[in-house]
């Protein structure tokens, strides 16, 4: 059997196992999602979102794309932060980047990388913001390390300046934004315990979008919560 081939006989015993254990599963299954918690990882192999949460289908509505980035013009993570806010009322998003990165790798390198330049320019510029603390570590497998985390750390930022957050939490007090590390030497998650609210409240001198004017757009349109 290939790799190939072997992806659906895997399916299908996963699916027998799920339905022996209960027969109800895939029923209940489609019916609608209601996950608590919004994740946007890194798209590397080796951070798979549910395994290392522990969670199964239906407990975390997940967005992945090299380097966990959050950029304000990718329509796509936009999309899927508005959905996870406004349609599928998230209490928690996490924004979990990983040690041994491949991109923030790539970004710290001077080198023309084609397409990925644009890309990972975002985190050259998360780079350009912590020169002079990056620049101080010495040892540059720290220096590395470092970035990730402060990578993380103006991702969740940029969530922070959404609208859709900042707006559903002075309505119903969440989702709480959350800045993670996955480190696979020992499979640990690490959270860096992003002060929110202090965030929010520093964010919001500049990019408060929660003003009189802005609050027609209230309760969200019901939407389905599965196709
Ligand atoms: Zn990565």
């Amino acid at each position: 059997m290939t790799p190939y081939d072997q992806i659906f006989e895997n399916n299908r015993r996963w699916a027998e196992e799920q339905l022996r254990a209960d027969p109800e599963y895939f029923h209940r299954l489609s019916r609608e999602q209601r996950p608590d918690f919004l994740y946007i990882g890194c798209s590397d192999s080796r951070v798979p979102a549910n395994q290392i949460m522990g969670l199964a289908p239906g407990d975390v509505f997940v967005h992945r794309n090299v380097g966990n980035l959050v950029n304000n013009v990718d329509l796509n993570v936009m999309s899927v932060i508005f959905y996870g806010v406004r349609h599928l009322d998230v209490k928690h998003i996490i924004v979990c980047g990983h040690y041994g990165c491949g991109g923030v790798q790539a970004a710290m390198q001077p080198k023309d990388l084609g397409i990925l330049n644009p890309w990972l320019r975002n985190i050259r510029d998360v780079y350009r913001m912590y020169k002079a603390e990056l620049n101080a570590i010495t040892d540059e497998a720290k220096r590395y390390d470092r970035l990730v985390e402060l990578n993380v750390i103006e991702q969740s930022i940029n969530i922070i300046k959404t609208a859709a957050v900042q707006k559903s939490y002075l309505k119903r007090g969440y989702p709480i934004v959350h800045s993670w590390v996955f480190d696979m030497n020992t499979g640990t998650l690490k959270d860096l315990k992003l002060d929110f609210k202090k965030t929010l409240e520093t964010i919001q001198e500049v990019y408060d979008l929660t003003g009189e004017s802005n609050q027609q757009e209230w309760p969200p349109d019901p939407l389905p919560r599965s196709k």
